[in-house]
């Protein structure tokens, strides 16, 4: 049994080709990790989601989408699939209500052009008014119809509905016009194909916070399984293509779409865990304030204080012993352990001490994370009670004072950019490795910050992305 964790979000486990081996097909799903599995229903004059309902009710770990694809938009007749998907939900406690998390997949398909284009366009927007009336989200369709396809869902007001591109294969202007629409994008096996360069360069540059998984069975089985009929054991070999192209592991991969999945579905269950210390790639963080200095307004934590899958809003801040027993046995197996999360650390100046002295001691590398106002706050140049840090980064944000202030709304004025520059100076002289970073916020002078930290103080340069934590 893997211990990763996967949803696929589309998948076709009704279509006969299953008949043979469904129960197989599940079990190897099962086992690969894959804990819940979206079934999306397509209804057709033949079938009107009749297969569906026997599938539900024999696997716990299946929901469904109900919806007509666009193939076969030109039957509808009279919203026949509209009543029916209505009178399904409203039935008291069945399983179409209980299992049911969105409507579609719905769209428009101008590639093959099985339905005409007009009553495509109609069709999908009769399903955005059905998503918006029962409250669920879209998964949508568009096959060189990205322009309409856009067209629609921003004339209906869809973002408030919110929903799913699945199998995303258009451009990344396309797929930024999606995520600001608040839709998510989702990978089929398509991703593992060498030649879908197109596909690789979209996922490079989304955050991989709105990214979901599907395979899409029994169609586009992943490298290195291309051509056979795709299961959603196969979802491994996307997922693990994903992590290469954003530079991450499996797991974080699995995680983290997983976490996006719940949240678009309303999958999840209970509360989530709250996080002290938590992995990314092989370094290991630590949360352990999420009170800040400044109020930056390009702060992800004002949206979301979810980072790559890790919850970590805290209800108390921990103590030495709480963050000890977080970090575990072994500290000395990550790369790096880095006080970070979402807050400034050094506001808990003697606790990073406690906890950094006690990892040095077991062999870690250790890095700041920090906003480089930890002089104005304490009233002291702190650096000097920071020579176990192995590398700091001092989020500088900014060329000048008035940019800075601009940006990070920082209580402390024309007095904290002068205070953020001299840290920096002054960290060169107690800590191996110094690197200024900044957020790249539309319209900042990127260049002019690297001159000033390269050039004028000396120290490493880093550009964080916009919208990319982590
Ligand atoms: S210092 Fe970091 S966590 Fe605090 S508001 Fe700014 S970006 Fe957010």
């Amino acid at each position: 049994m893997s211990a990763l964790r996967f949803i696929d979000t589309h998948a076709h486990l009704d279509d006969p080709r299953f008949d043979g081996d469904r129960d197989r097909v599940v079990e190897r799903a099962r086992s690969g990790g894959v804990g819940t599995i979206i079934n999306v229903g397509c209804w057709n004059r033949d079938n009107a989601f009749d297969g569906l309902h026997p599938i539900l009710e024999r696997y716990d770990l299946i929901r469904c989408a109900l919806g007509v694809h666009p193939h076969d938009a030109k039957d509808v007749e009279d919203h026949a699939p509209f009543v029916l998907i209505r009178r399904l939900l409203e039935r008291e406690n069945s399983i179409w209500q209980e299992r049911t998390v969105a409507i579609g997949e719905t769209g428009l398909d101008y590639h093959y052009d099985n339905s005409p284009r007009d009553v495509q366009r109609e069709v999908f927007r009769q399903h955005i008014s059905l998503a918006r009336a029962l409250n669920l989200p879209l998964i949508v369709h568009s096959r060189e119809a990205e322009k309409d396809t856009l067209r629609i869902l921003e004339d209906e007001g869809a973002g408030e509905i919110g929903g799913v591109f699945h199998c995303f294969s258009g451009g990344l202007d396309m797929a930024r016009r999606v995520l600001d629409m608040g839709f998510y994008l989702s990978f089929t096996g398509v991703v593992t194909f060498p030649n879908a360069r197109k596909v690789h360069e979209v996922v490079r540059n989304v955050p991989v916070e709105r990214i979901l998984l599907e395979t899409d069975c029994p169609y586009l089985a992943p490298v290195p399984v291309r051509g056979k009929r795709c299961e959603p054991s196969f979802i491994v070999h996307t997922a693990q293509k994903i992590a290469e192209l954003k530079g991450l592991s499996l797991e974080d991969v699995a995680r983290i779409t997983t976490i996006n999945a719940e949240d678009l579905f309303g999958l999840g269950s209970g509360p989530r865990e709250v996080r002290i210390a938590y992995r990314i790639r092989n370094s290991l963080y630590l949360n352990i304030t999420n009170r800040c200095t400044n109020y930056c307004t390009f702060c992800a934590k004002f949206k979301s204080y979810t980072v790559k899958g890790h919850y970590l809003r805290l209800k108390e801040e921990p103590t030495f012993e709480e963050v000890v027993r977080a970090v575990g046995d072994e500290p000395e197996r990550y790369d790096e352990v880095v006080f970070c999360g979402f807050g400034e650390p050094l506001l808990r100046l003697d606790l990073v001490k406690k906890v950094g002295m006690y990892l040095k001691k077991r062999g870690c590398r250790i890095r700041i994370d920090t906003d480089g106002l930890a002089n104005l706050v304490h009233g002291r140049n702190v650096l000097r009670e920071l020579m176990f840090v192995d590398c700091i980064s001092v989020s500088m944000n900014a060329p000048d004072s008035e940019t800075y202030q601009r940006l990070v709304k920082t209580p402390f004025g024309d007095r904290a950019f002068p205070a953020i520059v001299y840290f920096l100076r002054e960290a060169r002289k107690f800590i191996p490795k110094v690197v200024a970073t900044v957020v790249a916020v539309p319209g900042l002078d990127v260049e002019a910050c690297r001159r000033l930290a390269e050039e004028e103080i000396g120290v490493g340069f880093r550009v964080r992305e916009y919208n990319e934590v982590g």
